[in-house]
């Protein structure tokens, strides 16, 4: 899909996805990486972890690794691997904010104008070049319709009119 079709989205879609958030802020619902992670892991797989080989659902958790690896295959996953947050060096904290920063800045200007880089570089204290590319990532999971893992969970509070 067009990452232009981000567009294609009106207020009250923005509205709706910004009531779904955390009402006391990303930041304070999920306060470290720990909580992130489980978050996530709660998200995708909310019977248990599947593995993305072989399928087999049940693994165990490789504390130092942060990965689950599979009783079947012996294939080792993260909480990411396949999503669009997969292999990237930032911060969970980044991805979480800078989502909820692009929501909140769609809903406060109202039309429809997409946060710009610099200040997303500047919030988190991150490269220019990545925070452009964070925000095409974000802005693609989005545009998706169905909620990424990203989206899912920092979504807390679903809205009927965000479609999630
Ligand atoms: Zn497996």
């Amino acid at each position: 899909m067009d990452p232009g079709d981000i567009n294609k989205f009106d207020g009250y879609f923005w509205q709706a996805l910004a009531l779904s958030l955390p009402e006391e802020g990303v930041a304070h619902c999920f306060p470290d990486e720990p909580s992130r992670l489980e978050r996530l892991i709660e998200v995708r797989w909310p019977h248990g972890p599947k593995c993305s080989n072989c399928g087999n659902e049940g693994g165990s958790w490789i504390k130092t690794r942060r990965l689950f690896q599979c009783e079947q295959c012996r294939h080792q996953f993260s909480a990411t691997s396949g999503t669009a947050l997969h292999r990237s060096r930032l911060s969970l904290g980044v991805w979480f904010g800078a989502a909820e920063a692009i929501i909140q800045y769609r809903t406060r200007y109202f039309i429809g104008e997409d946060m710009p880089a610099h200040a997303l570089a500047q919030k988190f204290d991150i490269h220019y070049v990545s925070a452009r590319r964070v925000r095409k990532i974000i802005n693609a999971e989005i545009a998706k319709g169905d909620a990424g893992i990203l989206l899912s969970a920092i979504c807390v509070r679903p809205q009927e009119h965000a479609n999630f």
